[in-house]
């Protein structure tokens, strides 16, 4: 008889310990095997056009926000021209790994048609021609952008764009060296910092 309750008293143990197993191991499975970060922040998109001014022109692409070393991003809009927008992202460690920082946004432009990867070259291109004076004549600045670096598809319209902004740039006196450099605003809100301010001391 005593052997009886002896094998019921283990079965019902090795059954316990059976389920309270089952019940652990997924928990265990599922933490990730290090901390996953995630970065959030936001980034300044500029409308490319030819109008655009070279505040916009530098400023697009500017990511900042709390985990970044600026923390927070121009005074909007750089002027009464000025079509730049910002767009919040979230990205966890491994996706920044694979380079998505990079691509946030697709770029808005007035070339109809334009690729996104072409818009980013072009936005690089102006980014550096125009960082040095401004070549008296169109066809020199067009061939500082190097358009023959783009879809054979795009160059017609590429040129139109390109010999508008010359006029453009001409026409606003930005030549010299740097022509008007990117305005980098230190009177920006603080919307984006932390509670500085220390709470008001009662006596
Ligand atoms: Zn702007």
């Amino acid at each position: 008889m005593n052997q009886i309750w002896i094998v019921v008293v283990v079965m019902a143990a090795l059954l316990i310990f059976t389920r309270l197993r089952a019940r652990r191991r997924p928990e265990r499975e599922q933490r990730p095997p290090g901390a996953t970060l995630r970065i959030q922040g936001y980034q300044v998109s500029a409308y490319v056009h030819p109008h655009m001014s070279q505040a916009c022109l530098y400023d697009h692409g500017m990511q900042f926000g709390k985990g970044f070393r600026r923390k927070v991003g121009p005074a909007l809009p750089h002027d009464a021209g000025c079509q730049c927008e910002v767009t919040p992202f979230s990205f966890t460690s491994s996706e920044v790994f694979n380079g998505a920082l990079r691509s946030v946004s697709a770029i808005r432009s007035s070339i109809a048609g334009l690729p996104a990867a072409q818009a980013a070259q072009l936005v690089q291109r102006l980014k550096a021609v125009e960082a040095r004076p401004l070549p008296d004549d169109a066809p020199a600045y067009i061939a500082a952008v190097e358009p023959q670096a783009f879809a054979a598809q795009m160059r017609a319209a590429l040129e139109d764009f390109l010999r508008e902004r010359h006029r453009f740039l001409r026409r606003r006196g930005a030549s010299g060296p740097q022509g008007e450099p990117p305005r980098l605003p230190d009177n920006a809100s603080g919307e984006l910092a932390g509670p500085g301010a220390e709470p008001a001391k009662t006596t």
